[in-house]
């Protein structure tokens, strides 16, 4: 019986503690948190220097397989990994990303993990929670403002209206505001030009959050932010325009960590969201470094699967942050096995033997990247009502034979009970074999070598080829010193490739790269394998349609 109540209502029978039950748990002192309501609190980033020479608890990476439409599950294993190792009386904490209100109103309908694993107040945390998102739409449109008062007021720095590339945003899926025209009305009301709106977890400045060490890195990335080009081609920056200091002011408090709990009372800490396509799709440095002052195991998560999230947490997160991950838990469905075994969506719930057999391909190469990292592995079968104990033991017995560490999770029926095994298996593979973590490329690379490192090594491709449009970019970027910059890959996330319907492990293919789009407030120069949409747009049938509130302010269908 359990197993069928919703998500919503799992957390809304929950106890919570008191938050300052749970900071007294991270045996925090009074002057380092703020309570935000009864059930959440802003960390002071003063925890930072007085537990400096404290040695940092394990990172521990969860990522996936290629994922169905549905996700996999990775937020969830995130959650049930953190309260498992709690239960066997290790001190952890989870780190995760705030969740955007355009993928909840649309298809998601929540993302605070699920069943049995998930962080609460899971209303709050997917509405508005504590305000962070809201502060980083407001100064990315202060930063627009800004510009168009700038053309307005006599443009002295001869920006040209057509190439400006910061547009505005909103936390929201919004197709019809994807391309606008603004200034319309004559000269009092500005200078007519071509803009749009992004959804705010698609703004760099939500990428720089999640990127800044602390409020003095903040301002610096942020004054480095390109926004668009003078008439004769050159960059202009926030600088230029000297709006650092009233930016990072709006930051100040988006820019402090959010404590939360899980629905066993584990501490999770909640902060930053940046899409994963446009930008590296993981949690804040700054929340990442904290848990792992403040636990002995850190259990984080990056979007997508490990093509994409894990790279970037990897190539792009520990460099920022100088983090070293400790292992890395690749979440795998039997049903997606299935998919990318060939079987269609809508038969995903039979038991299919040979199709699982056919899929396995895909979680080989993830495993196969994960090991060129240099880190060790854990796969977790994130076990759905469905999955049949026939198809379970072959896909173990696959993983055994193949020398790749293995255990079923029941998490999400479970909650930490149900992964107990696994985080047993986490903490050995920890402490028995050495690490060896090494990013994919050098810094030091070329623009075009960084790229093809990372399409072999990590896609399988055979070859890279660039657009003209790209191969134009890649000469002007390193002409501007935009050369040493990692990479921060815009790919689909459904196939290894760059075509969402090669499923599998598909081999002998050409990864093309379309343009390039540098984030130099980031840090990263963003490459498009194929059209990237920075704001979406609301399915048919929204999740939104099915949400509700009573007469006494309790949510219904988030989930
Ligand atoms: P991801 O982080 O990979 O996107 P989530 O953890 O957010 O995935 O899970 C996506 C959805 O699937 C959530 O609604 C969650 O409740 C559901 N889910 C996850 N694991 C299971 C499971 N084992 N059985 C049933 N539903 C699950």
């Amino acid at each position: 019986d359990k197993q069928v109540r919703s998500d919503i209502e799992i957390a809304q029978a929950s106890e919570m503690l008191p938050i300052s039950d749970i900071v007294k748990k991270l045996q925090l002192s009074d002057g380092e948190w703020e309570p935000f309501g009864r059930y959440k609190a802003k960390l002071s980033l003063c925890v930072m220097e007085r537990l400096k020479d404290r040695p940092n608890g394990k990172i521990i990476l969860v990522t996936a397989i290629n994922p169905t439409p549905a996700g996999e599950g990775k937020s969830t294993v995130t959650v049930g990994l953190g309260q498992a190792l709690n239960k066997l009386n290790k001190q952890a904490v989870i780190a995760l990303r705030e969740p955007s209100l355009g993928p909840t109103m649309g298809i998601k309908g929540g993302a605070a993990g699920g069943g049995y694993s998930q962080v609460v107040p899971m209303e709050d945390i997917n509405l508005h929670f504590t305000g962070d998102i809201h502060a980083i739409t407001s100064a990315h449109n202060a930063l627009a403002a800004l510009i168009d008062n700038h053309l307005h007021q006599g443009n002295k720095l001869n920006i040209d209206p057509r190439r400006i590339v910061w547009k505005r945003v909103l936390d929201m899926n919004d197709r019809a505001l994807r391309e606008v025209v603004i200034g319309l009305g004559g000269p009092k009301q500005g200078v007519p030009r071509e803009s749009g709106f992004d959804i705010t977890v698609a703004s760099e400045i939500m990428a720089i959050l999640c990127l800044a060490l602390d409020l003095t890195d903040l301002k610096e990335r942020l004054s480095r932010v390109v926004v668009g080009y003078t008439y004769e081609n050159h960059p202009v920056t926030v600088k230029d325009l000297q709006a650092e200091g009233a930016l990072t002011l709006l930051l100040k408090e988006a820019l402090k960590p959010n404590l939360v709990q899980t629905l066993e009372n584990t501490p999770a800490i909640i902060h930053g969201g940046p899409f994963a396509n446009i930008a590296h799709g993981c949690n804040s440095v700054i929340a990442t470094k904290m848990a792992a002052k403040l636990g002995d195991f850190v259990v984080t998560e990056a979007g997508f699967g490990a093509d994409l999230g894990a790279e970037k947490f990897l190539d792009i997160k520990t460099r920022a942050g100088n983090i070293e991950p400790s292992l890395v838990v690749i979440v795998a469905t039997i049903r997606a096995l299935k998919m990318h075994g060939g079987v269609p969506k809508d038969q995903l719930k039979q038991e299919n033997l040979s199709a699982l057999e056919f899929g396995l391909a895909n979680l080989h190469k993830h495993v196969e990247t994960i090991k060129a990292f240099g880190l060790p592995h854990v796969v977790a079968i994130n076990r759905f009502m469905n999955d049949t104990e026939a198809e379970i033991s072959l896909l173990t017995r696959w993983c055994a034979n193949q020398g790749i560490n293995v255990e079923l999770a029941d998490v999400w029926a479970n909650g930490g009970e149900g992964g107990k095994r696994l985080a047993e298996r986490v903490v050995t593979e920890i402490t028995k074999k050495p690490n060896h973590f090494n990013p994919i490329y050098s810094l030091n690379d070329s623009l075009k070598t960084k790229i093809k490192k990372i399409a072999t090594i990590v896609y399988g491709a055979t070859d890279v080829s660039f657009s003209t449009e790209a191969e134009r970019q890649i000469v002007q970027f390193e002409t501007l010193g935009w050369g040493k910059y990692p990479i921060c890959m815009a790919k689909t996330p459904y196939s290894l490739s760059d075509d969402p319907a090669r499923l599998g492990r598909p081999e002998k293919f050409t990864l093309s790269i379309r343009e390039l789009k540098p984030s130099i407030g980031a840090g990263f120069i963003v490459v498009l394998t194929g059209n990237v949409l920075t704001m979406p747009g609301l399915p048919e049938n929204p999740a939104a349609l099915r949400m509700d509130v009573d007469s006494d302010g309790k949510a219904v269908g988030l989930f």
